[in-house]
């Protein structure tokens, strides 16, 4: 590659990332009726290099030179059909174009090729995602880019109309004496992008508050329009901003265009000063897990852009958007010199308290919002509670949960614990992948013979947390399928329509438990009686110091294995019809091989409803198929040949 060096400057052509093509075919088949939203992304982008370079000038006021008016300047020539979009901020080197034009950096991007890839449709995603740059494509068969670095005495254009390849070269007379010159050829279905009038009108539709001065000018003339006059709309008071006027700044620095679910904007002052202006996004993002996610709140100081990844706030907030600008903090402070900042620290607290605090009311004042933003956020919520011990009680009461009350709803701890039975000592969860199998669960079942609430957890990030909370309001968490279920202190609901009153006696089932201990050795760590289960015969649960099962479970799939597990505890249904008779057999004697038999097979349906495989398939396949042909035999017929496993060997 000709490097920044290079004494003869030459033209390069270059194949994009396979991605950027992708991306590229997209915007230029685009069939996307908002293509008005090319500007917004170009204009964010000029504003963005404005900002940086007010930032670096900050501890190099050379850099500014006698242009110290940074500004976005729009041109429209409606002679020639051309667009130019032009920003006197940092510019880009020639690797810079490069790099950033024709690679894919952001995770926004790439989230949206994969849910375009996933949806088969772009259209109305393109709406939801700023797709940046090359959103241009949507309507210019051309585009070039002519842009000198700050300090730079050469400058390169890159150039490309929207297929497989772009081209650098140096750059002519089109060259900005600074920053860069973004220039649209546009296609005959948007030449109406090249009138000064619908580009006011759209600059003020989706650019009314960019933190710099946007003009607008007709190719020719020499007098320009300011059509944005850069004031930042934070420092504004509350009660002179629309509803309006806060979506189009929150589309601005999210790059999101749902409606902000809930706005905080206030002002501290007192030790310290700064304003803040949040938003909840409405829709979750589709890089909220993405370990690169890009665009936090950005920090001002003293209305100076300083950084968007300072990491102002917790990452267990990391879908807030908006802007936290402060009048104490120093200019000229250096990005990693923020993270260790004792007045940032502070800003940090005292803002994350905020936004607890608010969420918190409008969880009252609001319900319906505040469930619609829990269910798009609440999994990234809850990650707080083990990073951030300090502010666990603060987050339990903005959690919500689907239960065996309310399987479709939402209900908070408090609700559980103003439900909670007489005698009930836990706050009972089970854990698995998705409600409605969680609620069929065996396990289950003695808590709803007796009315018990159990909080049903299904997000990943449920087996964390459950580790580290100790419990709300001094009732413990405690899992349905992990150690002893000590409910026999709590009666029955509904005593007439389980059988567990007359159980059979316990030295009977002492005898059948003894039994399938010794035929399953360390498969099951111990086989005991439960109060758990109601209506099925077995199930398995956790030691009693032993993780919760699904917790194990998600720690071998992470490790790639099973091995290293502890053994589960087999539990029997004293009240069921089979365990009874089972256990009638054991006591009488004389039947052990066939009560083996039965103890794999209890094993077995208790795994298969955990979800997982019988621990021996084969053997499994020919205990069931014994039983089945012992079930099935004609009394004095010949049923065993016509199950003879030789015919289906052959198979
Ligand atoms: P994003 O703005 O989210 O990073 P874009 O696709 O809009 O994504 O832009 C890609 C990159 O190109 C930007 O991050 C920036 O580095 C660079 N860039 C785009 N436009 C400009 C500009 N006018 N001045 C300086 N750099 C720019
Ligand atoms: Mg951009």
């Amino acid at each position: 590659m000709t490097g920044e060096n290079d004494t003869s400057p030459a033209s390069e052509t270059r194949a994009f990332e396979a991605d950027v093509a992708r991306l590229l075919h997209m915007m230029v088949h685009s069939v996307y009726s908002k293509k008005d939203v090319f500007l917004r992304e170009l204009i964010s982008n000029a504003a963005d290099s404005c900002e940086k370079l007010r930032y670096r000038a900050l501890t190099d006021s050379d850099l500014l030179g006698s242009d110290t008016d940074l500004k976005v300047t729009v041109e429209a020539d409606k002679a020639n059909g051309t667009l130019t979009i032009a920003d006197n901020g940092v510019g880009m080197s020639r690797d810079e174009l490069v790099e950033n034009l024709g690679t894919i950096a952001r995770s926004g991007t790439r989230a949206f090729l994969e849910a375009t890839a996933a949806s088969g449709e772009n259209s109305g995603l393109i709406g939801q995602f700023g797709v940046g740059f090359y959103s241009a494509f949507m309507v210019a068969g051309e585009v070039t880019v002519a842009s000198r670095a700050v300090g730079s005495d050469e400058a390169w254009t890159w150039r490309s109309d929207g297929t497989g390849s772009f081209t650098v070269e140096p750059a002519g007379t089109e060259a900005p004496a600074r920053g860069t010159r973004v220039t649209l050829v546009l296609t005959d279905g948007a030449k109406e992008f090249a009138e000064t009038a619908t580009i006011e009108r759209t600059i003020k539709h989706y650019s009314a508050h960019v933190p710099v001065p946007v003009f607008v000018k007709e190719a020719g003339d020499a007098a320009d329009k300011e059509v944005v006059d850069g004031t930042a709309l934070w420092v504004k008071p509350k009660s002179e901003i629309s509803a309006e006027e806060y979506k189009e700044f929150y589309h601005f620095v999210s790059g999101n265009w749902d409606e902000p679910a809930f706005t905080i904007h206030y002002r501290a002052e007192g030790r310290q000063e700064y304003t803040v202006l949040l938003f909840m996004p409405e829709q979750q993002p589709f890089d909220l897990f993405d370990p690169d996610r890009r665009g936090r709140v950005r920090l001002y100081v003293r209305r100076v852009f300083i950084t968007d990844d300072a990491d102002v706030l917790p990452s267990w907030l990391r879908f807030v958007r908006g802007v936290i600008d402060s009048q104490d903090l120093p200019l000229n402070l250096s990005r990693e010199m923020l993270q260790t900042n004792p007045l940032l620290a502070s800003i940090r607290k005292a803002v994350t308290n905020r936004v607890l605090s608010d969420l918190e009311k409008s969880a009252t004042n609001d319900a319906e919002a505040y469930q619609r933003f829990w269910e798009a956020f609440g999994a990234v919520l809850k990650e707080g509670i083990y990073e951030d011990p300090e502010r666990r009680d603060a987050l339990f009461k903005l959690t919500r949960f689907h239960t065996t009350t309310d399987p479709e709803g939402w209900r908070s701890l408090s609700d559980y614990v103003a439900a909670m039975k007489e005698k009930q000592t836990a706050i009972y969860y089970a854990i698995g992948d998705n409600a409605s199998t969680l609620a069929e669960a065996p396990h289950l079942e003695g808590f709803r013979a007796r009315g018990i609430e159990v909080l049903l957890l299904t997000d990943p990030v449920d087996s964390f947390w459950v580790q580290a909370a100790v419990g709300f309001e001094g009732k413990p968490l405690q899992s349905v399928t992990q150690g002893k279920a000590d409910l026999d202190a709590i009666p029955l609901s509904d005593a007439d329509e389980t059988s567990a009153d007359d159980a059979a006696k316990p030295g009977d089932v002492a005898t059948l438990t003894a039994l399938f201990k010794q035929a399953l050795g360390d498969r099951v760590s111990e086989v005991r009686t439960s109060e758990r289960l109601a209506t099925s015969p077995a199930c398995l649960v956790a030691p009693d110091m032993g993780p919760d099962r699904q917790f194990e479970r998600l720690m071998a799939r992470q490790r790639g294995g099973g091995a290293g597990r502890l053994p589960p505890v087999l539990e029997l249904n004293p009240g069921h019809p089979l365990v009874r008779s089972l256990s009638e057999r054991a006591s009488r004697g004389g039947e052990a091989p066939r009560l083996e038999e039965a103890a794999f097979m209890l094993l077995a349906s208790a795994e298969i409803l955990d979800g997982e495989a019988p621990s021996d398939p084969a053997a499994f396949n020919r205990r069931l198929l014994g039983m089945m042909e012992q079930a099935f035999s004609v009394p004095g017929g010949e049923a065993s040949e016509a199950t003879a496993p030789d015919v289906a060997d052959q198979g």
